[in-house]
């Protein structure tokens, strides 16, 4: 039985330029109704969960009414170990609203800052500046939620050497705990595709290399660095050990007994379909998603050595390291290779 869920909140004010995930601008009334939608499928959710997360779109484009109806709905499945995290765009963030997030259990909070460099915030579409992250930054801290993870984007259109150097920064400055670091994608159904922009990959390496090697937090995924193991991503970790959770509402994709879920139709209406995997599927899936992680997959779990076991032969050994039990990636930066050969 899945003890995590991702709530998906499809909308946005403005659709940002690299950007393919599920989201649209839409009216205040279809957000409305969109969330009683979801609210009475999150009434089916009866135990006690692990994780939540609540991602988007922008789920704090919701007004504050909204937002408190929704955060409660979720408050049966929470007890005082459960991490539930929050997406939030810095630019709507108001006081009243963290005051809702706090009286609804909301533990961590995920900021979507991509840049600290205000003209390549502009041409991503973004609406916040980093003087405004800042703020909103120290309003959080204010309101006691410490634990806050900040997205960043790199090898993005005019980003330079200096622009990482300033992230570090503003990373040591506000004494951010976590932080998830991914290279620009050009995905299909993103802006910078249609325009055709291409990726400069030998930058690509610079641009992570630089960074790795001045960066002051630990690296535990392929890319995602915390300060210590109390910081990392409980509900991320458990995507990546294939632990199971459930996805609710348009856009959110789920795991379960060896059953992907997905959600198709629109954001007034959405069927979910369900296929479950065979087993060397879910052992190829097993390596895929946990050898991401820099501690690599525990090999006293069966399903884990078995996966190991089933593919053990298709992997170069001088790759791959088993230590205490786990199998892991010899250099994390090698992760691409080694998926290679179990694909
Ligand atoms: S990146 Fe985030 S804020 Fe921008 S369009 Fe996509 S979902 Fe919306």
């Amino acid at each position: 039985m899945y003890k995590s869920i991702y709530v998906h909140i499809p909308f946005c004010k403005m659709i940002c330029t690299y950007c393919d995930f599920k989201r649209e601008i839409n009216s205040d009334e279809n957000i409305e109704k969109y969330i009683d939608k979801i609210i009475l499928e999150i009434n089916e959710v009866k135990h006690i969960l692990k994780t939540i997360y609540i991602g988007g779109g922008t789920p704090n484009i919701l007004n504050d009414k909204l937002l408190d109806k929704f955060l409660n709905s979720l408050n049966k499945n929470i007890d005082k170990n459960t991490e539930v995290t929050i997406e939030l765009n810095p630019e709507l963030i108001t006081k009243s609203q963290l005051l809702i997030l706090k009286s609804n259990n909301v533990n961590r909070i995920s900021l979507g800052v991509q840049s600290t460099n205000n003209n390549i915030l502009k041409e991503l579409g973004r609406l916040h500046t980093i003087e405004i992250v800042n703020d909103k930054i120290a309003l959080l801290k204010k309101y006691n939620f410490e634990n806050i993870s900040c997205d960043f984007i790199y090898n993005l259109p005019n980003m330079k050497l200096s622009d990482v150097d300033d992230m570090l920064l503003f990373i040591k400055k506000n004494d951010i705990k976590h932080l998830s670091f991914y290279s620009l994608e050009i995905k299909e159904g993103s802006r910078l595709n249609k325009l055709k922009y291409k990726i400069d990959n030998e930058k690509e390496e610079e641009f992570l290399f630089y960074f790795q090697n001045k960066i002051n937090l630990n690296r535990y995924e392929i890319s995602n660095w915390s300060k210590n193991e109390n910081y990392e991503s409980k509900h991320n970790k458990a995507y990546w050990n294939m632990e199971g959770w459930k996805g609710i509402g348009y856009g959110a994709c789920g795991f379960d007994d060896n059953t992907y879920t997905e959600s198709k139709g629109k954001t007034s209406d959405w069927k979910y379909t369900y296929e479950k995997i065979s087993i060397e599927e879910l052992y190829k899936d097993i390596l895929i998603m946990g050898l991401r992680q820099v501690r690599g997959i525990n090999l006293n779990e069966e399903k884990n050595s078995q996966a190991f076991e089933f593919y053990k032969n298709s992997i170069p050994k001088n790759l791959i390291i088993i230590e205490n039990n786990y199998l892991r990636v010899k250099e994390i930066d090698l992760l691409n290779e080694v998926l290679l050969n179990i694909i």
